[in-house]
Parts: C-alpha cells; sequence; structure tokens
C-alpha cells in the first residue's frame, strides 16, 4: 500500500485543494466558547427558506421511501413556464454546483483550457482541474471585468469560458451591451459559461440574463441556484438553461436521481413565494444602501454591488480583521482565499446582523494596523 494512492489516482486531483466554505456557525461556538454568533459569510438568505417551500417539504414527508422523479418533470415544466422557455432547454442539480461538473464531465478532456476572472468562484476552476484541463485567470480591471484580455486568450485549445454575473466576491456586474459584444467575438467553438446565482438580485438596468445570447449563441449555457434568493442552500438545488442540444450533452452524465425530492417541492413552492421573494429582495435593497452609508463613514472602499454581498477593501491584513470579527462572534468571508490580501466580503443581512457586523467592524478596526 506504500504510496498507493500517490501511484494510482488521477494525477489532476493532487492539484486539488478542498474548497474553504464559510465557517459554520457550531464551529465557531465550539471553537470559541461563544453563544451568540452569526454567519454573513456564504451569501444565504438572512430571512430564511420560503415558508410555502416548508410547507411543500412538510406535506410531502410521508413520501420519503420512494425515489425521486427521475425527470423532474413538474419542477423543469414550472421553471421552463417561468424562463419562457421549452423543458427540454433545463437541467437539474444537486446545487448549481453539480451543473457545474456536469459540463465539465460532458465537455472538457484533459490538455484543454478553459478561461475564468481572477477573483472569481473557485468552483469553475474546480471542475476543469478535475478533468485534467488548465485553468486560465484573467485579473479583473480594478473590480469590473477584462471581457478584452479575456478574448485575447483564447486559443485553439480553449474549451470554456466562464463568467460569474454578477461577480463573487466583487459583486460587479457585465452590463447587457458588453455580454452581447462578447459573446458575438467569442469563437463559436468555445462553450461561454454564465453564471448567475446572484441575477435575481440584481438592481441595475443594464443588466440582462445571458439566456437571451441563447437563440444567437446555442452554445451558452446558464447557471442559476435556489440557494441564495429562495433560501434553499441546505437542500441543495439548482439548475441549467441552455439549448436542448447542449442539456441533452449534460444528460448523459447527469445521475439518475441527482435532486431529491423534497428539494423539488420545496423549489417549486418557493417560485410561487412572492411574498417572501419580495421581502428578501426590500431586505437586500435596504441593507445594501446601510451598510454603504455606514462603509462610507468608516472610510472603507468597497466594490458597488449588485448582488446579496459587499466586497470590502480593509486596508489592512483581511485575515486579521477576520479573526477579530470571529471573536467577536460574526463570521464573514475572508477574501485571502480569493486572492486578495485586504479584502472581506460581507454577506447583507437582517438590520440587526448589519448594525452589529457594522460595530464589530469598528472596533476590529480600532484594534488593528492599518
Ligand atoms: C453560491 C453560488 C452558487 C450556488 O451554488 P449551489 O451549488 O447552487 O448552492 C453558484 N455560483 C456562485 C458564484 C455562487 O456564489
Amino acid at each position: 500500500m506504500e504510496n498507493y494512492v500517490a501511484r494510482q489516482a488521477r494525477p489532476p486531483i493532487f492539484k486539488l485543494a478542498p474548497y474553504v466554505p464559510g465557517k459554520p456557525i457550531e464551529e465557531v461556538q465550539r471553537e470559541l466558547g461563544l453563544t451568540d454568533v452569526i454567519k454573513m459569510a456564504s451569501n444565504e438568505n438572512p430571512l430564511g427558506p420560503s415558508p410555502m417551500a416548508k410547507d411543500a417539504i412538510s406535506q410531502h414527508l410521508d413520501d420519503m421511501h420512494i425515489y425521486p422523479d427521475s425527470n423532474y418533470f413538474e419542477l423543469r415544466k414550472k421553471l421552463a413556464a417561468k424562463l419562457n422557455l421549452t423543458s427540454d432547454c433545463i437541467v437539474t442539480g444537486n446545487g448549481s454546483d453539480e451543473v457545474l461538473k456536469m459540463l465539465a464531465e460532458a465537455f472538457i478532456n484533459s490538455g484543454e483550457e478553459v478561461i475564468v476572472p481572477r477573483p472569481t468562484f473557485s468552483e469553475y476552476e474546480f471542475v476543469a482541474t478535475i478533468m485534467g484541463a488548465s485553468c486560465i485567470k484573467v485579473p479583473l480591471q480594478g473590480n469590473d471585468y477584462d471581457l478584452d484580455s479575456m478574448l485575447e486568450r483564447v486559443t485553439s485549445r480553449t474549451k470554456a469560458v466562464f463568467i460569474c454575473n454578477p461577480n463573487n466576491p466583487t459583486g460587479t456586474m457585465v452590463r447587457e451591451e458588453d455580454l452581447r459584444a462578447f459573446s458575438r467575438r467569442l469563437p463559436d467553438e468555445v462553450l461561454l459559461v454564465v453564471d448567475e446565482a446572484y441575477g435575481e438580485y440584481v438592481q441595475s438596468a443594464d443588466f440582462v440574463s445571458a439566456q437571451t445570447l441563447l437563440c444567437e449563441r446555442p452554445q451558452t449555457i446558464v447557471l442559476r441556484t435556489f440557494s441564495k434568493l429562495y433560501g434553499l442552500a441546505a437542500l441543495r438545488l439548482g439548475y441549467g438553461i441552455s439549448s436542448p442540444e447542449v442539456i441533452a450533452a449534460l444528460e448523459r452524465v447527469r445521475e439518475p436521481f441527482n435532486v431529491n425530492s423534497l428539494a423539488q417541492y420545496a423549489g417549486m413552492a418557493a417560485l410561487d413565494d412572492v411574498e417572501h421573494i419580495a421581502q428578501s429582495l426590500e431586505n437586500n435593497r435596504a441593507g445594501k444602501a446601510f451598510l454603504y452609508e455606514k462603509l462610507n463613514a468608516l472610510g472603507l472602499k468597497y466594490a458597488p454591488s449588485e448582488a446579496n454581498f459587499i466586497f470590502v477593501d480593509v486596508d489592512r491584513d483581511a485575515g486579521e480583521v477576520f479573526r477579530g470579527m470571529l471573536n467577536k462572534g460574526v463570521i464573514i468571508r475572508n477574501c485571502q482565499s480569493f486572492g486578495c490580501a485586504t479584502a472581506i466580503r460581507v454577506t447583507i443581512g437582517t438590520p440587526e446582523q448589519n448594525q452589529r457586523f457594522i460595530n464589530a467592524l469598528q472596533s476590529v478596526l480600532q484594534e488593528t494596523e492599518g
């Protein structure tokens, strides 16, 4: 058995480091002996899940011994109606993370390249690396996408380009006209993947879903999730939107029962819960305005956010700020894991959470060297 894994495992896996998630509340309570801990680290909905989704789940608890519908007929039908598409344009996943993995398994060969921005969500690099592909990272310019430089990096080895819109962790977005121009200039052989995990939160009129590119560019895939606005992160439910040809390719690699039935019922109910959606959006809008005002007063720079989080430059070691906040029971994201030495990312919370975050940040800034 000596060195067995080193000899026998696929070489690309040694390039992977395990995902660094936001710290769970229970872990912080245990490690620091704190009782009152809040998490503003993983962009979850601070208002909790949709009440209608909770109802739907409790109505189906007695069916847990039955395998889920493997074709997700009702869920896909409902999504298709909402999106004004046919069901064969939709694939569902155990979180949109799974859809990312499916598209990598279906399309990416060893030795190929994918292009991503930097910083961005780490899953794109992860799924490409698993397949043995390499990941070209194109730095943002300030906090905005450098789409020209991304195009310049396209070669005959390029299989896919990933755009996270709005981008995690910066919260910034690609404008409609820039997205359209980019998609026209991108060679036909390259798959365009647009992750709109935060698309529902966008307030700017210059935003458009990449779904509108599909008729012109069928080799585009849009990712959406129930983990953020709909408040169902624990259930794991996401979906991809593309042309029937691309969806059929993803269906080939999809596990038969990848989305559990409770997630399906909850997802359908959450789509109908207009009140929960409206409250969540309003809480986000008001919380963002509040945090902007307080961050301005603290003299901190931040990126204008179209999402449910804010990327803040704390102008000192982000790890120190992260640990200082943790000691005060406020979990935020240290963006050093994204390669940003002095940035944190904070999820917009309830009014009480936002106030507590600001109070904690103010004292941590006084305790640490700027
Ligand atoms: C949170 C998030 C997702 C959602 O992932 P799920 O697997 O659906 O929970 C996808 N993309 C980005 C950029 C995210 O931040």
